[in-house]
């Protein structure tokens, strides 16, 4: 006994203030309830490296004076970055877009380009901002990346390349895009945003197709504010890619061709090293994110969590639950409105698909048609925040409430407006 007080009772009586369970649907916070978490969650949030090292580097660069083109933190996240990804070459660029124009562009890419749908619409902006047309494929259902016979089916004449995307750190079915691209004389590019860090066979994403993508957006798992490379081992495409992000500069007053401005400059390069100096804790955070969302929504019917392949290396960076509404009684969109009420800000990634948006949409009207498994996924799929600014309490709360939701399912969607908006936050 501890005397007149139990400490750890009034302890657990304090925290189960802070962390009230639902006991009924009135509890909501859609419904009147108390917000379950006074900060909001965000996806995306960025993972962020040692602070100080940063700030020193950073005063390094204003004091030297060398803010942007050959800098030497340029030279030396490259060199890191293809270490790392066991490549030949890694271009550091502005962003990932830029990245994807200039090595679909540098890859003599024109006329019509084979890529999914499902996936961030910079994919097929990247070719339609250059005249190509991005003629959209479907996607296996179990990774929810390019699927090789719907890829077949839409190869014609005018077709010159392939982009596949490893949506979420899903790795796309290499070998038979490269046995496909071989057989019919195709280029073949990876759109790598998601899948920094993740391994193919064990190998590192880097090196497969003609060359590899990568964004090193705020929001993805290695950030440099913005930023993105071209990995590739072809000795003659990287000299092309590095020359094409600098306006086509041959030598100091030679220009040599069309060219378009890709450089990233010294402070993103800085960020860029100190996040990679932080990589293995950013993957230990979202894979224990990761088990503990996977046991705390294993028992919740109609909640299937993407799981990584523990036979290949991962990022962990992101949370993904198919929503099967026939087990939950209540649809993904539902879903996330209960969460946003409750200050909880997950995303649809990547609905409605990019056949779904303009300008394809309107290019494009029937590719719904022979998109069935876009269509459906785009429909059912939530992302849940993740990443280093996300603690286990939030997991707990996020979990109990998805639970709850579906333990109430058919009552709750009942009582929601299907015209009440799904906000997102630009973070
Ligand atoms: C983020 C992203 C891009 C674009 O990268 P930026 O660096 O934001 O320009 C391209 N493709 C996918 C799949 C992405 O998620």
């Amino acid at each position: 006994m501890m005397g007149q007080f139990d400490y750890q009772l009034i302890k657990r009586e304090l925290v189960m203030k802070e962390h009230q369970k639902k006991q009924e649907i009135a509890d909501l916070a859609l419904f009147g309830g108390e917000k379950a978490c006074r900060e909001p969650l965000y996806v995306g949030r960025p993972n962020i490296g040692d602070k100080e090292i940063f700030l020193k580097r950073m005063e390094d660069i204003l004091d030297r004076k060398w803010l942007t083109n050959d800098g030497i933190y340029i030279a030396e996240f490259e060199r890191q970055l293809a270490t790392k990804l066991g490549v030949k070459h890694c271009v550091a660029m502005s962003n990932g877009t830029v990245a994807l124009e200039i090595a679909s562009r540098a890859l003599g890419m024109t006329g019509e380009v084979i890529v999914p749908s499902f996936t961030f619409i910079a994919t097929p902006h990247c070719l339609f901002w250059q005249g190509i047309n991005p003629v959209f494929c479907d996607i296996c259902p179990e990774t929810y990346t390019a699927d090789p016979a719907s890829i077949e089916k839409l190869i014609t004449p005018r077709t010159t390349g392939i982009i596949g995307v490893h949506l979420w750190g899903q790795i796309c079915n290499i070998q038979q895009l490269e046995n496909i691209a071989r057989r019919h004389n195709l280029r073949l590019l990876f759109d790598a945003a998601h899948a920094f860090g993740c391994s193919y066979n064990g190998q590192m994403i880097g090196s497969f197709g003609d060359a590899e993508v990568f964004s090193f957006h705020a929001t993805k798992f290695l950030n440099s504010f913005e930023g993105g490379a071209i990995a590739t081992n072809n000795d003659l495409l990287a000299e092309k890619v590095r020359l094409m992000k600098n306006f086509g500069f041959v030598g100091v007053d030679d220009v040599g061709y069309a060219g378009t401005n890709g450089k990233m400059s010294e402070p993103s390069a800085a960020m860029g090293i100190t996040s990679l100096e932080s990589m293995d804790e950013f993957v230990e955070t979202n894979r224990k994110n990761y088990l503990q969302y996977n046991k705390l929504l294993s028992g919740v019917p109609g909640i299937k969590l993407l799981i990584y392949n523990q036979q290949e290396t991962s990022n962990y960076q992101y949370i993904i639950i198919e929503i099967d509404s026939d087990k939950t009684n209540i649809d993904r969109d539902d879903i996330a409105r209960v969460l946003q009420a409750e200050n909880i800000f997950v995303r649809r990634y990547f609905y409605p698909g990019c056949h779904n948006q303009e300008p394809y949409s309107s290019y494009f009207p029937y590719a719904k048609h022979l998109l069935p498994i876009t269509e459906e996924v785009s429909k059912k799929v939530l992302c849940l925040p993740t990443g280093t600014s996300i603690g286990e309490a939030d997991i707990t709360k996020v979990c109990e409430l998805i639970a709850f939701t579906v333990a109430n399912g058919k009552e709750i969607g009942s009582k929601i407006s299907p015209e009440l908006p799904i906000l997102s936050h630009v973070v």
